[in-house]
Formats: C-alpha cells, sequence, structure tokens
C-alpha cells in the first residue's frame, strides 16, 4: 500500500474518537454462571460482586452520560471470554469497560493484599504479578478458542490500524477509571498496569479491565459486600469514561 494511502488510514483510525455521549458502552461484568471467579473469605464471589457493579455503571453511564449501555451479561450465566469482546466490536461500541474483582492465594499475601488496579491490554505484562493475574483471568477461556482472527489480508491491515489507535486509548483510558477510581474510594492505588488479558484483546475501541478490589483481603470483602462502596465504584469508573471523552474531545479540536 502506498504511505500516503497508509496515512490517511491511520488519521482515519485516530479520527474514529470515542466519545461515550449518545454512543454505545459496553460493559462486561467478569465470570458468571459456572465461573465464579475469586472467591473472598466469606464466601463472597467476584462474579456477583462484578455484576452488581456493572448493573450500577450501566445505570448511570445512561443518567450522566446519555449513553446507551450494553452489558455482555445482565444475569448469573457465563458469557465466553471472546463472545465478549466481540459483542462490543459488533455492535461498533465506543468504550469496553470489563469488572473484575482481584484474589490471592496464600494466607499471608490474602491479609495484606489490597486496593485498586486498572489494566489496558498489551503482549508484555508489567510484572510477574500483571501476567500471574492475567493467566488467572484467562483461564475461562475454552481450548477450543482461536487466537487469531484469520480475515484476509486487507481486513488484517485495517484490523491492526484500528487496534493500535484502539490500544492508545486504552491507556488513556486506563488512566482516567483508575484515577477517579482511587480518588472515590481512598483505597490503595496499585496503578495500571498493562497484561495480555484475553477478554481483551480484538477489541477495536478502547478497552480496559478493572481489577475493583481483592475480595480475598478480609476488609475489602467487606466493602465490596457493600451497596455503598459498590456505587462509589460504580461512580468513579463512570466519572473517569466522562474524564476521558473530555481528554478526547480537547485532542480532536487542538491536535
Ligand atoms: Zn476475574
Amino acid at each position: 500500500m502506498p504511505g500516503s494511502a497508509v496515512v490517511f488510514l491511520v488519521l482515519l483510525a485516530a479520527a474514529k474518537a470515542p466519545a461515550p455521549s449518545g454512543e454505545l458502552v459496553v460493559v462486561g461484568p467478569g465470570h458468571g454462571g459456572g465461573s465464579l471467579g475469586a472467591v473472598g473469605p466469606r464466601g463472597t464471589r467476584e462474579k456477583d460482586v462484578a455484576l452488581a457493579i456493572a448493573r450500577r455503571v450501566a445505570a448511570l453511564a445512561r443518567q450522566e452520560l446519555h449513553a446507551r449501555v450494553l452489558l455482555t451479561r445482565d444475569g448469573d450465566r457465563e458469557v465466553p471470554l471472546s463472545a465478549r469482546v466481540g459483542l462490543a466490536n459488533r455492535k461498533r461500541a465506543s468504550l469496553f469497560v470489563s469488572i473484575h474483582a482481584n484474589s490471592m492465594p496464600t494466607a499471608r499475601l490474602r491479609r495484606e493484599m489490597r486496593g485498586i488496579q486498572t489494566y489496558f491490554l498489551s503482549a508484555d505484562p508489567s510484572g510477574a504479578a500483571a501476567a500471574a493475574l492475567a493467566e488467572r483471568e484467562n483461564l475461562e477461556v475454552r481450548p477450543t478458542t482461536t487466537w487469531g482472527r484469520g480475515h484476509g489480508d486487507v481486513d488484517a491491515i485495517l484490523d491492526d490500524l484500528a487496534l493500535t489507535a484502539a490500544q492508545a486509548d486504552s491507556s488513556r483510558l486506563a488512566y482516567a477509571l483508575q484515577a477517579r477510581l482511587v480518588q472515590a474510594t481512598l483505597a490503595e492505588d496499585r496503578g495500571v498496569q498493562q497484561a495480555p488479558f484475553f477478554v481483551l484483546t480484538g477489541a477495536r475501541m478502547p478497552a480496559v479491565l478493572v481489577e475493583v478490589g481483592f475480595v480475598s483481603n478480609p476488609d475489602e470483602e467487606k466493602l465490596l459486600r457493600e451497596a455503598a462502596y459498590r456505587e462509589k465504584i460504580a461512580a468513579a469508573i463512570v466519572a473517569g469514561m466522562a474524564d476521558f471523552e473530555k481528554e478526547i474531545a480537547a485532542r480532536i479540536v487542538s491536535p
């Protein structure tokens, strides 16, 4: 392809800037059905916490951002990981936010580890902990799932351009959400991280995964069981989306 065509396509990909207002936001509560996700000391299940928060994110995004919102599941059922981002791509969503809760394996770490992290997709994990987390969240993937896209060459190039633009914005979205989450909850700030999450793979829009707290930590489990705390988290996620929207809008006006 000639250079000018490539430049044009890059500009095209960048110009398809996301903005939640009136556009579609897809919210993906982690796990569901037979996939419980992490389980806390008092038996709190990640899949339930994720769904409760996702429902509030959906309601607040409709109310505050006038966005259209789709949940990848609105009940206790299992949706294949690939189908979640597939839905977001098919519906041409502007944003994709996946909601999870974290967990630690050993008694000492379960007592000590707490806080909020936001992830965006990258082939290179931030560190050993990020790699281990992606591995745990990726366990849901069925062995039959294919990682490749399997399109023709042109489709693959267009896909790559859209994916590259989306990935740069995914990082911005992650920072916007993380800042609001820490500000609203006063939880420990575990920062923005990158890791190869299957659920974010192939997303053609800014896509992030939020770990809203450690359900394995007794104190955070207690908080995550409280509707008022979950509301703070949901409101912070929606405020972060609005911040991101403003940042994108400013970029379009003054490049
Ligand atoms: Zn999870």
